[in-house]
């Protein structure tokens, strides 16, 4: 029998430990046990009627400008414990302090974002889309479609890469809107997202029902999806088929917003040459990306597409970079990029680029050099590995292929329309950047790509020092991407609300329409 702790879910509005012996949670680095999670024998019938029925009447009963005032009370919470979860992240996600810092600090920023913006929504209970329509001839007679929080609960299924962003920005315009959350976080690293709950939690902040965690199996959660209720789940495509086709979803029409995987882009500008100003922020954007938590970012540059005559130069100066990113424990200082999250992810990626290599030349592969501090045989370390092609139209695994890791490939185009037809091999992703002085090529490359990408991100030398960064999602703008990335749409400032609200026209006569309006303000977006 293990002595390690168990971690409790929160359900039904109390603190309630799963039987057996659960699902042991490793340091990804160290090969260390470091909690457990389970979920076996916990009625989740009866906690989502909860959360359903008590957490959702509370929440509706405030407004949006009370409800707002809520998040930026969590958002004090999160931020006093802090030191904590850069602790659980080391040891449970093996990442450096910068990595650990985007998926934290990420999740407690676009929190504060929907504090701020629901507070300018002030007393209302309702959100007005639009302005009234005349329906005939009789202007009395009128249109107002209104926008009204959804009598269900949100059910989150997350990925394991983001435990703390991956919640809070799906909860964030969630609980704005007046629904409660159910989340169910990926198992290899729940610790961080359970452990903030628990904090939220105990702090007395949110009212019963409101929000609930649950740790360890996915089994039976879609089973207990209503029609009014919502899903929004992140993960493999592989999984995502399974969420869309259950009957919660195909049967009941409960809403679903997906986010999967995604072979996102980075362009260079046709008339680049080596050396210039968008060639070197093209490579330093591509060797940051490839590194940022060791490429477990679902919106990190997999293919890179740069001018024929540009190629060797770009693999050249891309390599240089990537083979000062050392790699190995995230407590050492020395090591400038940690582990993937599992030992299974590790041979996944092993696996996956030799997969790639099938079809791809290996320009770098930094995987020979010695780990910090780490046993090469114990850590889920995987050195940067850039791989290319010089006829990638003639490539299938490389547009098919997701490497969840430090891995990208160079691809030589020859004209802009070949690079976009290259591009939208992708089959939709989430987010394209474009790497040019020319912004006439921008607006173009924009209009080529915006169809098939939720962002396009273009980074010129005027913006080099204020630009986001290409797989840094902000609460501001869109997140997700058509096709293969799921077809979901998350965050975009106040346009997260729409998931949380149900649309309907309400006609009626202007008196009644006016009485309405007192409820309610206009959205803008
Ligand atoms: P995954 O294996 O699909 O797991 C995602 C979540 O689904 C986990 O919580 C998992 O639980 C759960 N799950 C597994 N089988 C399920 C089932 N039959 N029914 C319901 N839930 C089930 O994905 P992952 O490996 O954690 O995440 C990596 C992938 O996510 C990558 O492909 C990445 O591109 C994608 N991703 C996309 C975005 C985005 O915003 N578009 C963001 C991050 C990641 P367990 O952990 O308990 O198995």
């Amino acid at each position: 029998m293990t002595t390690l702790p168990l971690l409790p879910n929160f359900l039904a509005g109390r603190w309630q430990t799963g039987a057996g012996n659960g699902t042991t949670l490793l340091d990804p680095v160290l090969g260390t046990s470091l909690v457990r999670v389970s979920n076996t024998g916990l009625d989740l019938a009866e906690g989502f009627a909860f959360a359903r029925e008590q957490g959702g009447d509370a929440l509706r009963a405030l407004t949006y400008k009370q409800r707002a005032g809520l998040l930026s009370e969590i958002v004090k919470v999160l931020q006093a414990n802090r030191d904590a979860y850069y602790e659980i992240a080391t040891a449970n996600c093996g990442t450096v302090t910068k990595d650990s810092a985007v998926d934290i600090d990420g999740g407690i920023f676009t929190l504060g974002y929907y504090a701020k913006q629901g507070e300018a929504l002030g007393d209302a209970t309702c959100l007005l889309d639009g302005e009234r329509i005349r329906m005939g001839k009789d202007p009395v007679f009128q249109t107002q479609h209104v926008l009204n929080p959804t009598r269900g609960v949100a059910l989150f299924i997350n990925a394991f890469n983001f435990p703390s962003w991956g919640l809070w920005e799906k909860a964030a315009p969630a609980l704005l809107s007046g629904v409660p959350v159910i989340v169910k976080p990926a198992t290899a690293t729940a610790w961080l997202t359970q452990r903030m709950v628990q904090d939220v939690v105990d702090a007395g902040i949110l009212p019963a029902g409101a929000l609930s965690v649950i740790c360890g199996s996915s089994a039976g959660l879609m089973d207990q999806l209503q029609p009014f209720d919502v899903v929004s789940f992140t993960g493999s495509a592989e999984t995502a088929r399974i969420i869309r086709s259950h009957p919660a979803v195909a049967e009941r029409s409960v809403r679903c917003n997906i986010e999967a995987d995604s072979l996102n882009s980075a362009l260079l500008d046709p008339a680049a040459t080596e050396g210039s100003e968008a060639f070197n922020l093209l490579v330093a954007e591509v060797a940051r990306e490839m590194t940022g938590k060791s490429g477990q970012k679902c919106t990190a540059i997999r293919r890179i597409l740069v001018p024929r005559a540009v190629f060797d130069a770009a693999a050249q100066a891309i390599g240089t970079k990537l083979a000062k990113t050392t790699v190995g424990n995230p407590r050492n200082e020395a090591a400038r990029m940690g582990s993937l999250v599992s030992r299974e992810q590790f041979d996944s990626v092993t696996a996956g680029i030799a997969h790639l290599q099938t079809e791809a030349e290996t320009l770098f592969d930094g995987r020979s050099a010695t780990l910090v501090d780490a046993d090469p045989t114990v850590a889920a370390c995987v050195a940067p590995v850039l791989l290319g092609h010089r006829q990638p139209a003639q490539a299938k695994v490389l547009h098919e292929v997701e490497v969840f890791g430090p891995v990208a490939t160079l691809m030589a185009y020859d004209d802009e329309a070949q690079a976009y037809a290259l591009i939208r091999r992708g089959e939709g992703s989430l987010v394209a950047s474009v790497y040019s002085t020319d912004p006439t090529f921008m607006a173009r490359a924009a209009l080529a790509l915006a169809d098939s990408h939720g962002r396009v991100h273009m980074i010129s030398p005027d913006v080099a020092a204020s630009q986001t960064g290409h797989g840094n999602v902000m609460p501001m703008s869109l997140h997700g991407g058509p096709g293969r990335a799921g077809g979901g749409e998350e965050l975009g400032g106040m346009r997260a609300l729409g998931f949380y609200h149900r649309r309907s026209a309400v006609q009626a006569s202007s008196a009644a329409l006016d009485a309405l309006a007192v409820s309610g303000t206009t959205l803008k977006y």
